[in-house]
C-alpha cells in the first residue's frame, strides 16, 4: 500500500485519503517539458484567439454538455483522489464548474467585445477611443487539491473563453482529476496544445513560473503565494494569487441560534475544514454563547464521519496525514492554553490515518494558534464578544482578509457592519456560497492574496486591455503641436478657464480670449 503521493525523481502516485490506496502512477513533466508545452501553446494561441469569442462560447457549450453528462463520473473520480463526500463533489464541484460555465456563455461576448470610451476633456472631442480586451497569451494556473476541480475549471474556463491557451500545473495530490477536465475540454473541442496539464510537485510549478507564460493564476497557501510572487517579481510577471483564509463568523444577538450553528458547523466541516472560505474563528454575542456553543457540539456529534464514497458520509478524510498534523497542533495548543473541547479533539483511527474527528472548542482567544493562523481541518472555534466594536475589531484582527459573514434577522445592521470587515467578500447570513455566484468576484485583501477569480472581474484579469484612439480629422494639425509662443500661451490659459474656472462670468472671460484664433498655423 502506497503512502500519499510517493515521488520518486520522475513519478507521483496518487492515493485516495480515506484508504490509502493507489490509484495511479504518473511521471512527472520536466522542465523541458513544461517548457515545451508552453512553447507548444503559444503556437496554438493565435488560432484559438482567432476564432473569437463566439466559437470559443460554443465549444464551452459543448464542454458545460459533457460535464453535465459526466457528472457522476467525475464526481466520483473527485471523492476517490480528494476524499470529499459524493454530494460535496457534486455541488462545490460540477455544479459550480458548469454554473461558471453557464455565466461565461451568456457573458463573455458583452464583457470582452470592444467598448467605446467617449471623451469629456473638449480638446479630444475629435478622436474616437475604444477599449479593446486582448488574450495575454499563455496563462499558467497553478491549482491546489482541495477543490482539485472547480477551481482549475473556473480558472481556465475564463482563460479559454477570453482568447488564451493554458498550462495546468495541478497540485501533485490530485493529478487525475486535472487529466479528468483535460480530456472533457478536449472532447468539447478545446484543441490539444490549447489546454494542456503538466504534472509534478512544487519544482514543476517552479519551471512552470520560469517558462515564458504571459500571467500565472496562483491558488494554494500564503507561504507558497510569497515565493511565487517573488519570482514573478523577478520577470515582472503578472500574477493573480488566491492564498489561504481565515474567515470570521459573527454571530449577533439577534440571530435565530439554531440556524447560525447549523452554518457554523456545515461551514466548519465542509470538505473537512478543508477549504479556502471555511468558517475558520467564530465570534457569539455573550447572550446566546452558551445556547449558541452547545447546539453547535450536538450538531457535530451527529455528523457520520467516513470515506467520500459513502452515501451516508457527512465528513471524510482529511487530504494527507501532514494537513491532519496541522490540526493537532492547533487543537492541542488551544486545549493547553484553556479551550474547552466540546465534541471532538481527537484523531479518528478506527477510520483511517487521515480522519479527524469534527471538533468544537469554546473559550478560545486570539493568544491561541487556532484563531490567528489557518487550521485547514474540521475544527470550529468559538469565542464570545460584548459589543458590535468588539466583534469587528476581532474579525479585523487577522494577517488574513478572504471572507466573512455576519448573522443577524436585521438584514440593515448586518450590512453595516460588513461594511466595516475587512475582507474580499462579506456574507450576511451565509457562508461559503459565494464561490459558487458565479457573477460575484472571489478573491481576498491583505494575506490572502492579488486579484480576483471569477465573474467580470475574473474574466478580466485574463485580458490585457489596449487602448485604441483613432484622430477623425487626419488632415488636421493638432492645436498642441510646435508653434508656441505667448499669444498660444494666452489662448490656452483661456481654454483651461473655460473648461475649469469655477464662475460663469470667469468662464465666459476664458471662452471669449480663447475663441478665435486657436486653429492657428502649426509648423
Ligand atoms: P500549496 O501552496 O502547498 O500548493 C499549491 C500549488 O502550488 C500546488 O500545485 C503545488 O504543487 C504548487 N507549488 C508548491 N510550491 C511551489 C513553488 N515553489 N512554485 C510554484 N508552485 C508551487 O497549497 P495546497 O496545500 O495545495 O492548498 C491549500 C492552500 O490553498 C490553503 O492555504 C488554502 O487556503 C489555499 N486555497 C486558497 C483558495 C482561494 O481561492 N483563495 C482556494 C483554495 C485553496
Amino acid at each position: 500500500m502506497a503512502t500519499y503521493a510517493e515521488v520518486t525523481t520522475r513519478k507521483i502516485i496518487s492515493v485516495n485519503p480515506a484508504t490509502g490506496a493507489a490509484l495511479r502512477e504518473l511521471e512527472c513533466a520536466s522542465d523541458a517539458d513544461i517548457s515545451a508545452a508552453v512553447e507548444r501553446a503559444r503556437s496554438a494561441q493565435a488560432a484559438w484567439a482567432e476564432l473569437g469569442v463566439r466559437r470559443r462560447v460554443d465549444v464551452l457549450r459543448k464542454f458545460q454538455s459533457a460535464l453535465h453528462k459526466k457528472k457522476s463520473e467525475i464526481t466520483t473520480a473527485i471523492t476517490r483522489e480528494a476524499g470529499k463526500p459524493l454530494a460535496e463533489a457534486l455541488v462545490t464541484e460540477v455544479l459550480v464548474t458548469l454554473d461558471a460555465a453557464r455565466f461565461l456563455i451568456d457573458n463573455a461576448f458583452r464583457l470582452l467585445r470592444d467598448e467605446p470610451l467617449p471623451h469629456g476633456n473638449v480638446a479630444t472631442k475629435l478622436k474616437r477611443g475604444r477599449l479593446l480586451h486582448e488574450p495575454y497569451g499563455v496563462v499558467g494556473i497553478i491549482s491546489p487539491w482541495n477543490y482539485p476541480f472547480s477551481i482549475p475549471a473556473t480558472e481556465t474556463l475564463a482563460a479559454l473563453v477570453a482568447g488564451n491557451a493554458v498550462v495546468l500545473k495541478p497540485s501533485e495530490l490530485t493529478p487525475l482529476v486535472a487529466l479528468g477536465l483535460a480530456s472533457l475540454l478536449h472532447g468539447a473541442g478545446v484543441p490539444r496544445d490549447v489546454f494542456q496539464v503538466v504534472i509534478g510537485e512544487g519544482p514543476a510549478g517552479a519551471a512552470l513560473i520560469r517558462s515564458p507564460i504571459d500571467k500565472l493564476v496562483f491558488t494554494g497557501s500564503v507561504a507558497t503565494g510569497k515565493r511565487i510572487a517573488a519570482a514573478a517579481a523577478e520577470r515582472l510577471l503578472p500574477v493573480v494569487l488566491e492564498l489561504g483564509g481565515k474567515d470570521p463568523m459573527i454571530v449577533l444577538d439577534d440571530t435565530y441560534v439554531d440556524v447560525a450553528s447549523s452554518a457554523a458547523v456545515w461551514g466548519a466541516f465542509v470538505n473537512a475544514g478543508q477549504a479556502c472560505l471555511s468558517v475558520e474563528r467564530c465570534y457569539v454575542h455573550r447572550s446566546l454563547y452558551e445556547h449558541f456553543v452547545a447546539a453547535c457540539a450536538e450538531k457535530t456529534k451527529k455528523l457520520r464521519v467516513g470515506p467520500g464514497e459513502d452515501r451516508e458520509t457527512d465528513v471524510g478524510p482529511m487530504i494527507h496525514e501532514r494537513q491532519l498534523r496541522v490540526v493537532e497542533s492547533h487543537v492541542e495548543d488551544a486545549r493547553a492554553h484553556g479551550a474547552r473541547i466540546l465534541a471532538g479533539g481527537s484523531r479518528f483511527l478506527e477510520l483511517g490515518k487521515n480522519f479527524y474527528r469534527p471538533t468544537v472548542l469554546a473559550d478560545v482567544s486570539h493568544e491561541m494558534r487556532i484563531m490567528r493562523e489557518e487550521t485547514f481541518g474540521p475544527v470550529l472555534p468559538i469565542m464570545a464578544f460584548d459589543s458590535e466594536d468588539e466583534a469587528v475589531r476581532l474579525a479585523n484582527d487577522s494577517d488574513y482578509g478572504l471572507a466573512a459573514s455576519v448573522w443577524t434577522r436585521d438584514s440593515k445592521r448586518g450590512e453595516r457592519i460588513a461594511r466595516r470587515i475587512h475582507a474580499g467578500t462579506v456574507m450576511v447570513n451565509d457562508a461559503i456560497s459565494c464561490f459558487g455566484i458565479s457573477e460575484a468576484p472571489h478573491g481576498g485583501v491583505k494575506a490572502s492574496g492579488i486579484g480576483r477569480t471569477h465573474g467580470r472581474f475574473g474574466l478580466e484579469e485574463m485580458v490585457r486591455v489596449k487602448y485604441l484612439d483613432t484622430d477623425q480629422m487626419p488632415g488636421m494639425k493638432k492645436v498642441w503641436w510646435y508653434g508656441y509662443g505667448e499669444s498660444f500661451r494666452r489662448q490656452m490659459e483661456g481654454f483651461l478657464d473655460l473648461q475649469f474656472a469655477r464662475g460663469i462670468s470667469e468662464r465666459l472671460r476664458g471662452a471669449v480670449r480663447a475663441s478665435g484664433s486657436l486653429w492657428r498655423k502649426r509648423l
